[in-house]
């Protein structure tokens, strides 16, 4: 037997690694069936040049547990090593590779880091074993086997053994604190985590099929007797959809890989994504559009990262924008640096290429389904508004390809893009200073009333509701100087849209000044600023507005962003307009005290309960008030 010693510079290796990825140490098999992976696949590349006579079909990766002996065997029928290969790969590469990451990474944070960087490999296995063995015996000819044996520590044994069988076991001791990893569940689990999609079988124990009687007897049905039979359970489809051609797949091909990825989710996405890159970088995968629910964050990093069909992490943040993390699938890329720390990512190249290459890929998709059929493009829209808006909002690449074919709706029901809104509203809705508005609400229901006075005007409303839309906005106004959006309840209507002619007022001055004061006292001027103004009888006499800049701002401050949390929470702007040329409003001005009181109370009331704004006690008094008032009449 041979005896040796490891040349390393840091003795202690070992347990700072253990300790740095500490929660991460289930990884350890990802890396051991990796290298297995590894292993298979550098056969089929000799072999494609003429070296080995193995059967191919026949390569598979093993994953075998034995609970009483307390070890766990990662087994492949790959390439093996011979005692020099040990020697040079394991005693020398994988040790200083541990040592390399060690150095470069005791300092950091761990936290910051993607865990489950490559690069640690091999020694990996020693987070959960006190001892590792190997077993190896080389495809190449008159190999002898090897039998390779360490405890993490720098001094090794080696020694020739008999394997029967081409290829390697790599066999684990589990460690006294590592129980866990000699439970069933706790490796299938790891083993469909990471090595779902890898491109060799993994077969891990035995699972109970139903097959044809090899005897062919029949029962009474006529068909052939099914009798039980155990099958090893292979964790992994080997040719997952995004390794094939789009033009290999269909629909339904697309469908069921979703399923595949995401077997607790009963909604089926909206459309995909096939991703195929190998020039200036690799890039494979799919990406689908789910149907966005009102809580996003609970559909957020479900996008999947994998290297080379092996899975890194479902945490994507800083590889792709971060309206892009609304998205469901696969990317698969070697190009992605996966052993350096996330803030960093950001900075790298390849990342930026990467997510410039997705943004425009999901921008073409989406304008390809608008040119394509605009109809069906429209039934979607509800369901990918949110992400859209997101999008334009968060990058302006995104913001100028996506205008093209961004919907605006309107109250009524239909869609337009911006171009043909603006083209339709530029000459009915332009006010004195040139500008064209655009009158929208957020809530069809609530602001009913004001609704129906723009469209008696023959003015379009279109809607704008989500917690996006006043950012969504201001980023318009910034983008097209010549428009305005204003909220249908921002302003009288004859202010919203503002003309040259102006109506007459029928209150005169020194009415308005006398009835100020009173309407202030009943109305609280605290909570509403009150104004006359000249409008047209069918208007109610009295209005609620809200100020469009003031409300956008406290709207902007509640989705958050826009600067303006140093302010504290902003309050609400309510302006009290009287409509002068009301003929109640005129009644009011020359009526009693206490009457006339009591109508101003009644005339607020109505606003607000018109705005919406009036509620709980407020809302029980007015009620019971009127309620009296009419029992009183009779
Ligand atoms: P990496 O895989 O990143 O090169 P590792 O430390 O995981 O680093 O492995 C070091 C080397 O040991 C590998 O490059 C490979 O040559 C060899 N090796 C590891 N596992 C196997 C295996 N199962 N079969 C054959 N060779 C292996």
């Amino acid at each position: 037997m041979q005896q040796g010693s490891i040349n390393v510079q840091t003795e202690n290796i070992f347990p700072i690694i253990k300790k740095f990825l500490y929660s991460d140490h289930e990884i350890f098999l990802r890396e051991l069936v990796s290298n297995a992976v590894d292993a298979t696949q550098k056969l089929k590349t000799l072999k494609d040049v003429g070296e080995m006579k193995t059967d191919l079909s026949k390569l598979r990766v093993e994953v075998i547990l034995d609970k009483e002996a307390g070890t766990l065997t990662i087994r492949d029928n790959g390439i093996g090593m011979t005692s020099e290969e040990v020697e040079k790969y394991i005693n020398q590469i994988a040790f200083s590779g541990a040592e390399e990451f060690v150095q470069k990474y005791k300092d950091t944070d761990s936290k910051h880091a993607i865990i489950g960087h490559f690069g640690l490999g091999f020694y990996s296995a020693f987070m959960v074993a006190s001892n590792v063995e190997i077993i190896t015996r080389s495809q190449k000819p008159n190999s002898e086997a090897v039998r390779w044996m360490c405890d993490g520590s720098p001094n090794y044994t080696m020694e020739e053994t008999i394997k029967k069988s081409k290829g390697t076991d790599i066999i684990l001791h589990i460690a006294e604190d590592s129980k866990e990893f000699l439970e069933e569940s706790r490796i299938s689990g790891i083993l469909n985590k990471y090595c779902k999609f890898m491109p060799v079988p993994i077969v891990f124990g035995k699972r109970t099929e139903m097959i044809d009687s090899p005897s062919g007897e029949k029962d009474e049905h006529g068909e052939i007797k099914k009798e039980k039979k155990e099958v090893d359970n292979q964790i992994n489809n080997i040719e997952p959809a995004w390794t094939k051609k789009p033009a290999d797949l269909n629909e339904d091909d697309y469908i069921n890989f979703y399923r595949e990825l995401y077997p607790a989710t009963f909604e089926d996405p909206l459309f995909n994504i096939h991703l195929n890159v190998d020039y200036p970088f690799n890039l494979t995968g799919v990406l689908f559009f789910p149907k966005l629910k009102q809580n996003m964050e609970m559909q957020r990093n479900k996008i999947h990262l994998y290297s080379n069909q092996v899975f890194i992490t479902d945490n994507v943040e800083n590889i792709v924008p971060d309206f892009l993390t609304l998205l469901h699938g696969v990317i698969d890329s070697p190009d992605i640096p996966l052993n350096v720390s996330r803030s960093y990512l950001q900075e790298d190249g390849n990342v930026k290429k990467i997510s410039a290459h997705i943004t425009k890929k999901v921008g073409d998709k989406l304008g390809s389904m608008f040119t394509g059929d605009r109809a069906d493009f429209e039934a979607k829209w509800d369901d990918i508004k949110v992400f859209i808006e997101y999008g334009m909002l968060t990058d302006d690449k995104f913001f100028d390809r996506a205008l093209k074919f961004c919907m605006f709706k309107t109250v009524a029901g239909t869609y337009s893009t911006f171009e043909e809104m603006k083209e339709r509203i530029k000459e009915t809705q332009k006010d004195k200073s040139g500008k064209v508005v655009v009158l929208y609400a957020s809530d069809k229901e609530a602001q009913h009333s004001r609704i129906n006075k723009a469209h008696d005007r023959g003015y379009e409303v279109i809607v704008m509701e989500g917690p996006l839309a006043a950012h969504l906005i201001s980023r318009l106004e910034n983008h097209d100087s010549e428009l305005q959006f204003k909220r249908v309840d921002a302003d009288i209507l004859d202010k919203l849209i503002e003309r040259d002619e102006e109506l007459p007022m029928l209150l005169t001055e020194d009415q308005q000044n006398t009835l100020k004061p009173i309407i202030e006292e009943v109305a609280g001027s605290e909570k509403f600023k009150v104004s006359f103004a000249s409008m047209s009888t069918d208007e109610s006499p009295f209005l609620i507005t809200e100020n469009e800049f003031m409300r956008r701002m406290k709207e902007q401050q509640l989705a958050g962003g826009g600067g303006f949390q140093m302010f504290g929470n902003l309050p609400d702007s309510y302006n009290l307009v009287v409509n002068a040329n009301h003929p109640l409003v005129n009644e009011l001005a020359n009526s009693e005290d206490a009457a006339q009181k009591e109508s101003i109370r009644q005339l607020t009331d109505l606003a607000r309960l018109s705005h919406g704004i009036l509620k709980g006690e407020e809302l029980t008094t007015f009620v019971e008030r009127t309620v009296a008032k009419m029992q009183h009449v009779k």
